[in-house]
């Protein structure tokens, strides 16, 4: 199997988060979630955390300067030697071509981009699930809905951003956690 650098994208709520903890246990790599960092930085109240409270809160995108570079330092560490799974980033196109521009320094590139998909209302339902088990301060039905716009308006360029580059896996996210599972494990086995 390649040095796998897998990048997970779909909208707020499809389950990729999920989907990623699982195949990162499973294939013992490093699960990379910048909604996580930047969620640690907060309840730490770091400068980052500070600056990157406003943006979250509003249901926006971090700053791309406080973004890149965060992740940059993060997959340079020892355990991402081996792989690593990025969780909500690139989360537009400039920060996919500042993660190409930073892998082919090292003369390494994306192995596969897995793009999780579910009807609106779907996400909908399980953005709501969550906010009532997590309390996710950005579950609000109000922030909720602008993240769905950013999605669209910004995340949404990078499935054929992957595609042209011929590392897009699509997947169906309206099953069970385990059918979808199934499904992903395969693919990347087959990577
Ligand atoms: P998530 O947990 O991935 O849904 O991220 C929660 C929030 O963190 C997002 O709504 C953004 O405000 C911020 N965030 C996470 N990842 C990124 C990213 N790659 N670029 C900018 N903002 C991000």
């Amino acid at each position: 199997m390649p040095k796998l650098i897998l990048v997970f994208l779909g909208p707020p709520g499809v389950g990729k988060g999920t989907q990623a903890a699982k195949l990162a246990a499973e294939f013992k790599l490093p699960h990379i979630s910048t909604g996580d960092i930047f969620r640690d930085h907060l309840k730490r109240e770091t400068e980052l955390g500070r600056k990157a409270k406003e943006f979250m809160n509003a249901g926006k995108l971090v700053p791309d300067e406080l973004t890149v570079s965060l992740v940059i330092d993060r997959i340079s560490r020892t355990d991402c030697e081996k792989g690593y799974i990025l969780d909500g980033f690139p989360r537009n196109v400039k920060q996919g071509e500042a993660l190409d521009k930073a892998l082919a320094q090292r003369g390494e590139q994306v192995t596969a981009a897995l793009n999780f998909d579910a009807p609106r209302q779907t996400v909908i339902d399980r953005i709501a699930g969550r906010a009532l088990k997590e309390g996710r301060v950005d579950d609000t039905p109000e922030t909720v809905k602008k993240r769905l716009e950013v999605y669209d308006a910004e995340t949404g360029p990078l499935t054929p951003f992957y595609r042209e580059k011929g590392v897009l896996h699509e997947f169906d996210a309206t099953g069970t956690i385990d059918q979808i599972y199934g499904q992903l494990k395969d693919r990347v086995l087959s990577l």
